[in-house]
């Protein structure tokens, strides 16, 4: 691949090569966990599967071609990939983040990292000034999720990247609702992008897996030594699987952003609604930060009705045909959830209902179906 193909090019070659020994075209399968050795230490690069596998190191080079990376990291999911970031952290080292984080990354936080003295802040990252004034020496990482789930907030990224521009700080942003195709927060500044590849990166809804990108050295280092020490690793048979969805990541998530935008205008101004969030709505608090830091808006939507109540949602989710009620997203197939009783159940009432995340709140994960199906459903599940 030349140095300056373009990201739908990579997506299809970055870090892909026939195989040397076969010609084969896609990467090989290396379903193995040890590799033979001439002699003792004399061996083609592999030892042992936890340290380094082929099909892994592809997977790796390409995901930090997408990012404009120099160093790409494959964990088992994108939490064990958290978990391994977190890891970097020393007792009383502090960490920032938004108020609307994705709830397995704020349990991961709290209910195991406190105990090891990590402390950690939760913000309203739209409020830089908020963001400023709990800016201390302590803080040693900053946590960005964007667009946010599931009220689809924008957090400026580019901005706060320069906030901290002379603090130790590190930024990493959890980039799962965006995906490559759409944002990448290297180039907007920050030092690590994350990804729950499970989601979109996937995209097929039959692998979990969690992907980190990086050009800082030490980060890498430390980030490549945790994944050999605690072995939190992907499987090849899941790194191929990852390869193949990542083919047609543009393909996939254009289509759906462009169905995601088609459901946004049948559902503005519905008469059962009550709050629509899209960020490619005019009227969304978010939408010139999207505009600027992403390429389209994205394909999840969220809307609560009128008749605020779960009663009223469960009505809705027990309608739709096409839309499953279902955790996760970024799949082809289209998704419906309710947050308040699925990944939010854990959320204090009051807790959630602060950041607007209500009784009725209804999330769609739009796919890449046909749109009409996928509005009708929606609007007669509605009816
Ligand atoms: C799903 C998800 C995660 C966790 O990733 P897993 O692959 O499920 O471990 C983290 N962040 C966001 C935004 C997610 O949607």
């Amino acid at each position: 691949m030349k140095k300056n193909a373009r990201f739908n090019t990579k997506l299809i070659h970055a870090g892909v090569e026939p195989d040397p020994t076969t010609g084969a075209i896609m990467t090989p399968i290396y379903q193995t966990s040890t590799y033979v050795q001439e002699a003792p230490g004399v061996h083609k690069g592999y030892e042992y599967a936890r340290t380094q596998n082929p099909t892994r190191n592809v997977l790796q080079q390409n995901i930090a071609a997408l990012e404009g990376a120099r160093f790409g990291i494959a964990y088992s999911s994108g939490l064990a990939a958290l978990d391994t970031i977190l890891k970097t952290l020393s007792p009383g080292d502090e960490l920032l983040s938004t108020n609307d984080l994705y709830g397995g990354s704020y349990r991961l936080m709290r209910k195991q990292y406190e105990k090891y003295g990590i402390k950690f802040k939760f913000v309203d990252m739209t409020n830089l000034d908020e963001l400023k004034s709990q800016l201390t020496e302590s803080i040693k990482l900053i946590w960005i999720e964007s667009p946010t789930n599931p009220m689809l907030r924008i957090i400026d990224i580019a901005a706060i990247c320069n906030l901290v521009k002379n603090h130790p700080a590190k930024v990493c942003v959890d980039n799962t609702f965006a995906s490559p195709y759409l944002q990448n927060p290297l180039n907007l500044g920050a030092d690590l992008a994350y990804h729950s590849a499970t989601k979109y990166l996937g995209g097929h809804s039959d692998v979990v897996m969690g992907l980190v990108a990086t050009s800082d050295e030490q980060l890498a280092e430390q980030l490549y030594f945790l994944q050999n020490a605690a072995g939190a690793v992907p499987g090849p048979q899941d790194c191929f699987l990852m390869l193949r969805g990542i083919k047609t990541l543009h393909v996939r998530v254009q289509r759906a952003c462009d169905n995601a935008r088609q459901m946004a205008l049948a559902l503005q101004n519905h008469p059962k609604i009550n709050n629509l969030y899209y960020p490619g709505l005019l009227d969304h608090p978010g939408h010139d930060i999207a505009r600027a830091q992403m390429r389209d808006f994205g394909a999840m939507l969220s809307f609560d009705l009128k008749e605020n109540t779960m009663a009223a949602a469960n009505e809705v989710l027990s309608k739709t045909q096409y839309f499953s009620l279902a955790e996760s997203l970024g799949g082809v197939e289209s998704l419906i959830g309710h947050p308040a009783s699925m990944t939010h159940a854990s959320i204090p009432k009051a807790e959630r209902l602060k950041v607007g995340l209500s009784d009725s709140l209804i999330r769609l994960s739009i796919g890449i179906e046909d749109e009409a199906d996928l509005i009708e459903d929606i609007l007669g599940a509605l009816e």
